[in-house]
């Protein structure tokens, strides 16, 4: 019965240091903030809305490479600087000719760090 309960103890800090240490490999990841018109399918007003993102391309997997309109189109749109890729600035839609590819994160979601990490992950 000892024995059980010390496993038991042994398991929990276990698993507690790897949630420290998952908690500690999501990096300081940078945001750019853009205000920007809908370019991308979506049912908002097309008018100025202010957005906050994380600064991660889901389609290369690069960190702050997200800039802010390089090419310099109407509505404002974030491109990767490392894969090309257009993002609306207000859905966070890949703007790909094909239909969506993958979404930027929006800080608005407060995603708790460790989901963050998982989707960063993935
Ligand atoms: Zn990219």
């Amino acid at each position: 019965m000892k024995s059980n309960h010390k496993r038991f103890f042994i398991g929990s800090i276990l698993i507690f240091i790897l949630y420290l240490i998952g908690m500690a490999m999501v990096p300081a990841i940078s945001t750019v903030t853009v205000t920007a018109k809908p370019s991308a399918d979506s049912n908002l007003p097309y008018v100025n809305h202010t957005k906050t993102w994380y600064n991660f391309c889901p389609l290369c997997g690069s960190y702050d490479t997200l800039t802010i309109n390089p090419k310099g189109t109407f509505e404002v749109e974030l491109t990767c600087s490392d894969c090309g890729a257009d993002y609306c600035g207000v859905t966070g839609k890949d703007k790909h000719g094909y239909g969506s590819r993958g979404n930027i994160i929006s800080t608005d979601n407060n995603y708790p760090r460790n989901n963050l990490f998982m989707e960063l992950m993935m």
